[in-house]
């Protein structure tokens, strides 16, 4: 952006000059550009349950009125759909919680093992339902590190629950807590989390923007899955306000690795 202003008496027409400002603002359109594209995706997100949902009022209020089987059967679509626009909704506020730069960074020391001991447990009816085996290791020991216990236990339980949904079926996740004297990536000592899944992995090409607002590998499967496509932008965001890292690992047909680094020193 290019502004240019008159200077120097110009109006007095005594020798005009020009002050030209050079102004980088393609960040700002960036920023336009990608809100934009969010608010897009979030109406999409929003409208296809909702016509679904209205269809299905109008074949029960019709064609419908009369089929007990039928009704039924729309009826659940329909819990199921209203259930998707919760959850979004849900981590739509998540997001715009932990996006929010202003709010202040973790002071207090939690027990990581303890957060994660429990979003194990509270994920172990969605692990039965895959047949999954959910191995805990490290977790039996206190492990101090500063941090949101809500927060973190967000990030754990999104970890592990796409673990549950995208890893094999019958198959194992494990989830590992290490203590670290030093961690590289954080340049000091810190905890590392480890959620490790027996799936269909990612491939390369995708890892990169796992992390995007919205990003699916397969879109079908993860809304088929209940899925918003929100789950790894939010737990970027944690990890990033904990000044921790999220390192994803995967070799297609074997599985995929998820670690977090989260600092204690
Ligand atoms: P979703 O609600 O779609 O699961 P996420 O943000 O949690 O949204 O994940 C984004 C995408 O990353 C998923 O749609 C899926 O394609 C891929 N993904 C996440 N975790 C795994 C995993 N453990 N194994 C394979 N793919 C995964």
């Amino acid at each position: 952006k290019v502004t240019i202003s008159p200077i120097g008496g110009a109006a007095e027409g005594q020798g005009a000059g020009l002050l030209v400002f050079f102004e980088d603002v393609t960040h700002l359109a960036e920023a336009g550009e990608r809100r934009s594209e969010f608010v897009a995706n979030v109406s999409h997100e929003l409208r296809t349950p909702l016509t679904a949902i209205a269809g299905f009022i109008e074949t029960l209020r019709g064609p419908a009125r009369d089929d007990a089987e039928a009704r039924d059967r729309f009826l659940e679509i329909m819990a199921r759909e209203t259930g998707r626009m919760n959850r979004l909704v849900d981590d739509l506020l998540s997001l715009a919680r932990v996006e929010d730069v202003e709010r202040m960074r973790p002071e207090a020391d939690v027990d990581v093992a303890a957060l994660l001991n429990r979003a194990v447990t509270g994920l172990a009816p969605q692990a039965a339902q895959r047949a999954v085996r959910l191995s805990v290791i490290g977790c039996d020991t206190v492990a101090m590190a500063p941090g949101d216990p809500d927060q973190l236990t967000q990030v754990f339980t999104n970890l592990i629950e796409n673990s549950i949904k995208y890893g094999r079926e019958a198959g194992q996740v494990e989830v590992r807590l290490e203590r670290l004297e030093h961690a590289q990536l954080l340049r000091g000592p810190g905890l590392r989390i480890v959620v490790r899944d027996e799936g269909e992995g990612i491939d390369a090409r995708h890892l990169g923007r796992l992390t995007e607002r919205f990003y699916r590998v397969d879109s079908h499967r993860s809304r088929g899955m209940g899925g918003t496509g929100l789950g790894l932008a939010i737990v970027k965001h944690i990890v990033n306000r904990h000044r921790g890292r999220l390192r994803i690992e995967s070799e297609p047909g074997q599985g995929s690795t998820f670690s977090v680094f989260l600092p204690t020193g």
